[in-house]
């Protein structure tokens, strides 16, 4: 059985991811705000590091499988700069602090939730994309608050799933056994997109997104998900961004592939 990490694992996606992989006999160590096993604050390089640091010891140093869904959405009242600390910063300067771990498990699969709103959602900065992807964290944030949370948060997953793809195919991560991968689900009923804080005005436009398959998919289908990319059946999985949105890009984006 695999000693897999998440983070975002009190709440929606992660906490589904959670339940999941404890169903299937695997150890499961939780990284979020509170109410898990580690408690960190992934937004700040401190936060990020004492996650690392503590889930290495947790482990005994070898992890086999991690998964990122420690995330701000936009719906809420939170600055843009933020956003892009935790989703975009907070994924991948924990993914590299723990690549040590990583390495020491035999074939150890990485999966990053990045979004549908990558491309359904027009006018993303492509500034604030560029400057994540540079590791510039201070300009991004910087951006990120000027833009605010709205375009911020598709900036934030398209520059994920690009550093996932950019990153997979080095030699110093695939080369080391390390599969990444990213989800992009669409409209998932959690409290991101169901919660009180959210902005009434934001959270009834949510009822005219369109999702061919008639409903918004629960965290179980993406935690399903999860649990296949980071398992045997998904080797030959390497920089793959995993559309898993019941209809919406493939409906707004009929010419493109
Ligand atoms: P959620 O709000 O239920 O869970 C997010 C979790 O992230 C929470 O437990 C929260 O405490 C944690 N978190 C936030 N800031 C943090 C910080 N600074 N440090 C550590 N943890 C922090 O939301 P969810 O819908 O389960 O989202 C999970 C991931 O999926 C997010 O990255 C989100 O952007 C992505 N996503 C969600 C949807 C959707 O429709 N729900 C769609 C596409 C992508």
């Amino acid at each position: 059985m695999a000693t897999y990490v998440i983070t975002g694992a009190a709440s929606g996606i992660g906490a589904a991811s959670r339940h999941t992989l404890e169903a299937g006999g695997h150890t499961v160590i939780g990284v979020d705000l509170g109410h898990t096993d580690v408690t960190a604050d992934l937004s700040t390089p401190g936060g990020r590091a004492a996650a690392a640091a503590a889930v290495t010891e947790r482990s005994g140093g070898v992890v086999d499988g991690l998964v990122c869904c420690a995330g701000l959405g936009s719906l809420s009242h939170v600055p843009g700069g933020k956003l892009i600390a935790v989703n975009y910063f907070g994924a991948v300067e924990l993914v590299t602090a723990l690549k040590p771990a990583l390495e020491r498990a035999d074939g150890a699969s990485v999966v990053v939730i990045s979004s549908s709103s990558t491309t359904t959602q027009p006018g993303v900065p492509e500034n604030l994309v560029t400057a994540c992807l540079r590791g510039d964290e201070a300009e991004a944030v910087r951006i990120g608050d000027e833009v605010t949370a709205i375009p911020a948060y598709p900036a934030s997953k398209l520059a994920l799933a690009w550093w996932v793809r950019r990153e997979a195919v080095r030699p110093e991560w695939i080369g080391s056994g390390i599969r990444l991968n990213a989800i992009a689900p669409g409209m998932i009923d959690t409290p991101m997109t169901s919660g009180d804080d959210l902005d009434p005005e934001l959270a009834k436009a949510l009822d005219f997104y369109p999702v061919p398959l008639g409903r918004r998919g629960r965290p179980d289908e993406i935690a399903a998900l999860v649990e296949f990319l980071l398992g045997p059946g998904s080797t030959l999985f390497c920089g793959s961004v995993v559309f898993a949105d019941g209809g919406t890009d493939a409906q707004l984006r009929q010419q493109d592939w």
